[in-house]
């Protein structure tokens, strides 16, 4: 026995991948944040997107570079301009939960075209952000499932 795994034991590793098992932290800036400032903050946290939130810490867009390159070239001054104004906003965001598959959510990032996903939890009063999935989340998933399964 090779110790190499069957078909379907590869399978049944991939679906077990959950988003919570690869999540990163999410980096979160307030809805009145200037662009100029965002553009600071992401290069801080060392991030692609920003999730950015209302005064009671619910998801209410997504700032990704480009959103942030394409303010920077037009004629708006970034340093006056919030970033409510420049990022996409719920409800056309696309979100995933801690207990979904890995899997459903790198879907969701192909499908929708998008680099990374906030991982929410519902409240009563809107979107709690607890972590982030992006492709290298993803890719480390990847890795990991062919070291686990000796590939
Ligand atoms: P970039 O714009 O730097 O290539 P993305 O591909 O992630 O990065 O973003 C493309 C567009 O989609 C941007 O306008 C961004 O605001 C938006 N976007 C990014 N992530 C999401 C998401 N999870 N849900 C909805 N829109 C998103």
């Amino acid at each position: 026995y090779s110790g190499k795994k069957t078909m379907a034991a590869l399978t049944e590793s991939m679906m077990n991948l959950k988003v919570k098992d690869f999540q990163s932290l999410p980096v979160v800036v307030s809805e009145n944040m200037t662009a100029y400032d965002a553009i600071c903050q992401m290069f801080l946290e060392d991030v692609g997107t920003l999730f950015v939130v209302d005064e009671r810490s619910r998801l209410q867009g997504v700032l990704s570079r480009k959103d942030l390159l394409r303010t920077s070239i037009g004629t708006q001054a970034i340093t006056k301009i919030p970033v409510h104004i420049i990022m996409t906003r719920m409800p056309n965001i696309v979100y995933c939960h801690k207990n979904d598959s890995l899997v459903h959510a790198a879907k969701k990032l192909i499908d929708r075209q998008v680099d990374s996903l906030p991982v929410v939890e519902e409240r009563e009063d809107g979107l709690e952000i607890v972590g982030r999935i992006t492709k290298t989340n993803i890719t480390k998933a990847f890795i990991s499932l062919a070291e686990t399964n000796d590939l």
